[in-house]
Order: structure tokens, then sequence, then C-alpha cells
């Protein structure tokens, strides 16, 4: 079993409601597909808080309390997606969410 949490863009969250994301997780496809044979908890999906980010580490903190073990940083941070521009904050608060809380950060989701 590995638990997981989910960061995703406060803007893009306004116009998606995660379907890509929980997709890929149910099928094991795009960024989940290392985990195809284990099962997935997840703890948690939380929003960046907006420009430039800040909250998403005090938000990843607390999904790493209640358990998280891998935190994703969703494909709508690292891809102009649904809308340009891309995020330019999207390595900066990976580094600090494993550097700070000591976890595994994959970039992607889909
Ligand atoms: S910091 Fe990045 S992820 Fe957060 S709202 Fe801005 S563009 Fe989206």
């Amino acid at each position: 079993m590995t638990k997981i949490g989910l960061v995703r863009c406060e803007m893009a969250a306004r116009a998606c409601p995660g379907t890509a994301c929980f997709n890929a997780i149910k099928t094991r496809t795009g960024k989940f597909e290392e985990f195809k044979s284990e099962d997935i908890a997840i703890i948690g999906m939380i929003t960046c808080g907006g420009c430039p980010g800040r909250d998403a580490i005090r938000q990843a903190k607390e999904m790493v309390h209640r358990g998280a073990e891998v935190i994703f940083i969703c494909t709508c941070l690292i891809k102009p997606i649904p809308n340009p521009p891309k995020c330019a904050y999207a390595e900066e608060l990976a580094d600090a969410i494993r550097d700070k809380l000591g976890v595994r950060v994959i970039m992607g989701t889909h």
C-alpha cells in the first residue's frame, strides 16, 4: 500500500475537477504506472493556494502528517493545461516539499 497526496494548481482547479488525475490513479497509467502492482490510498488532493503557491507546502505537510508517503505534483503544474501559462513555481514547490518534508515527490500525474 502506497499512500499518496496530490498538489494541484489553484487556477486549474476552477476549471478541472481532477478527472484525468483520478483516472490515471485508477488505471495505473501515466506517472502511476510504477504502482501497477500496488494498492494506492489517496490521503488528499490539495491546491497550491494560488500564485506563488506557498500554501502548497503547509497543506502538503498536513497530508504527510496524515500518512502521505509520495506527493504528486499534478500535471496542471507542469504543463500549460487546462490553460496557459505554465506554472513558474512548480520546481520550486517540489523542491521545498521534498527538502522540508522529506518525502518523495513525483512530477506529473497523467
Ligand atoms: S503557483 Fe502555479 S500551480 Fe499555483 S496557481 Fe499559480 S500557476 Fe497555478
